[in-house]
């Protein structure tokens, strides 16, 4: 079946923090695409916003460039027909100089579906929302995008999430999350609800255990100061590990519409068991790295990127989770994530118990249980490990060896940007891929009391050398159980 790319209804996308790293790397060149391949109307608008004192010409000139930088093989026409829909607005959010021009700019398209982007840090939130809402911009064909985080623990999501509900609704509120754009992700979905293969599998007597692994090789560079405020627990797990954890342990939704979806994840993430102060020792594992080696370079160490000499926030994590229900009880799901670590890798590894009984003689060669490896990046794709027999003579020789669907590879397609399909679900108004206030406040119940934890341990995170996979009690952690990181598994 070929690829069936339907235009959407024209738009004016608003994005707040239009001249940001987010907009310039992710946000416009995903646009961009979308535009190529026909699916954006020419009439729809893209509207940068920020202080900076530009023009519509002056920002299209770094739209420009940022399309000529990011997009492989830009055609010259194309671009300028994407550039022609760019616009941008000079604004202050917490000042009222300008506004009453921005509303002049909307309302010269009234018909049009409404996108206000959020790429800016949560601070200017509710000062952006308050005003959209005063100038009668929040109408039922306004949708209002929310870029993470979402707070620092339950109380400040809380805070931000009723700031924006005093005026927007929740139907129109799109906590974006981008791991759940990705291809891996829809497809996790179209393999466990569209074989009968998996399904009966998919629980505590068929599977050992589950890992989650989001890996960068990247330090915090220049995000240094905003990231010894969050750590890898708020950046990294609270959102987007637990978001791939629902979506690999819900029961199956009884339709793919929005709220089935996030009904039967909120319920994962009410099922996990919590992890306090009682037990925030055995299962889990904080680092911070020192210098070492990324990527064939010599590196610093976080503290020296930070330009500090005292911090306690982690850029590990590795923990142990579990979830009390019928389906998974007993079932270990080990997340890991980091920077400086030696492989940008996100993966999930769902392992299956071993075999009951061998028919096998040893020298045939070792049974390894089968397992499922979703990778979301580099090189989305689904490999199925089995065991099967050597080719040819020689005798029985058992080999361990992956069904490979690498996606590009096997469709001899570019796998679309996960902002893409996410920004245009967003303009169809669908959520599904969004998640639901009351999914980040369950997220925030479970990892407030881990982040409580370790601040009222005294404990320091582990150091680790720059390049390697974290603290050697990360490793400790699934040893201790008989099992081991599947970091050769793909
Ligand atoms: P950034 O590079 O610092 O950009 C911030 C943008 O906000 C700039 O365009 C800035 O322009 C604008 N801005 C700041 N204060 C403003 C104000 N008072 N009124 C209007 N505009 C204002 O940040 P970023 O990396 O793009 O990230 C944006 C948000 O997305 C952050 O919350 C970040 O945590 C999140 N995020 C980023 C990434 C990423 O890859 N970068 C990934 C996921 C989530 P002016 O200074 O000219 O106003």
């Amino acid at each position: 079946m070929s690829a069936q790319l339907l235009p959407i209804e024209p738009f004016d996308l608003v994005i707040f923090g239009g001249t940001g790293d987010l907009a310039v790397r992710k946000l416009l060149p995903a646009m961009y695409h979308r535009f190529v391949d026909g699916q954006i109307q020419p009439s729809s608008r893209i509207i940068g916003v920020a202080r900076e004192g530009l023009d519509d010409a002056g920002y299209r000139e770094q739209v420009r460039a940022a399309i000529e930088k990011g997009v492989a093989h830009v055609a010259k026409a194309q671009l300028e027909a994407f550039i022609a829909m760019i616009g941008y607005r000079s604004l202050d959010a917490r000042k009222a100089d300008g506004w009453d021009e921005f509303s002049a700019l909307m309302a010269a398209q009234p018909t049009h579906i409404r996108v206000f982007y959020l790429s800016t840090s949560p601070d200017i939130f509710t000062d952006i929302c308050q005003r959209l809402g005063s100038l009668g911009l929040n109408g039922e064909r306004s949708r209002v995008v929310l870029e993470k985080p979402i707070g620092r623990d339950l109380q400040s999501a809380n805070a931000i999430n009723d700031a924006v509900a005093g005026y927007f609704t929740e139907s129109q509120t799109y906590r974006i999350d981008h791991y759940l754009g990705k291809e891996t992700v829809q497809n996790l979905l179209a393999l466990r609800f569209g074989n009968a293969l998996f399904e009966p599998l998919w629980n505590a007597q068929h599977i050992d255990h589950v890992q989650i692994t989001v890996a960068e090789t990247v330090g915090v560079g220049h995000r240094a100061g905003y990231y010894d405020r969050a750590g890898a627990l708020r950046d990294m797990v609270q959102n987007h590990i637990l978001q791939l954890l629902c979506m690999l342990a819900m029961e199956p939704p009884s339709s793919l519409a929005p709220d089935a979806v996030r009904d039967e994840k909120l319920k994962v993430l009410r099922s996990l068991r919590p992890i306090d102060a009682s037990n925030a020792g055995q299962l889990t594992v904080r680092g911070q790295y020192r210098a070492g080696a990324a990527e064939g370079q010599s590196v610093p160490g976080y503290l020296d990127e930070l330009g500090s000499d005292q911090s306690k926030t982690e850029t590990f994590v590795a923990l142990k989770a579990e979830i009390g229900n019928w389906r998974w009880a007993g079932v270990p799901f080990y997340l890991r994530t980091g920077k400086r670590l030696p492989n940008r890798v996100s993966e999930i590894v769902v392992t299956f118990r071993a075999l009951p009984h061998s028919i096998f003689d040893p020298a045939n060669g070792p049974l390894l249980p089968n397992r499922l490896t979703l990778r979301l990046q580099p090189d989305e794709g689904v490999k199925l490990w089995l065991t099967i027999k050597h080719p040819g003579p020689g005798g029985l020789r058992l080999r361990h060896v992956p069904l490979d669907m690498s996606f590009a590879a096997a469709f001899g397609i570019q796998q679309p940007d996960a902002y893409e399909r996410l920004i245009l679900d967003v303009v169809r108004g669908n959520p599904t891929l969004f998640m639901r206030r009351d999914e980040v406040e369950a997220a925030w119940n479970w990892a407030g009391p881990i982040l409580q934890a370790w601040e009222g341990s005294g404990d320091t995170p582990k150091p680790y050398t720059a390049g390697t996979w974290g603290p050697s009690a990360a490793v400790a952690l699934i040893e201790r159980d008989g099992r081991t990181w599947a970091e050769d598994a793909a």
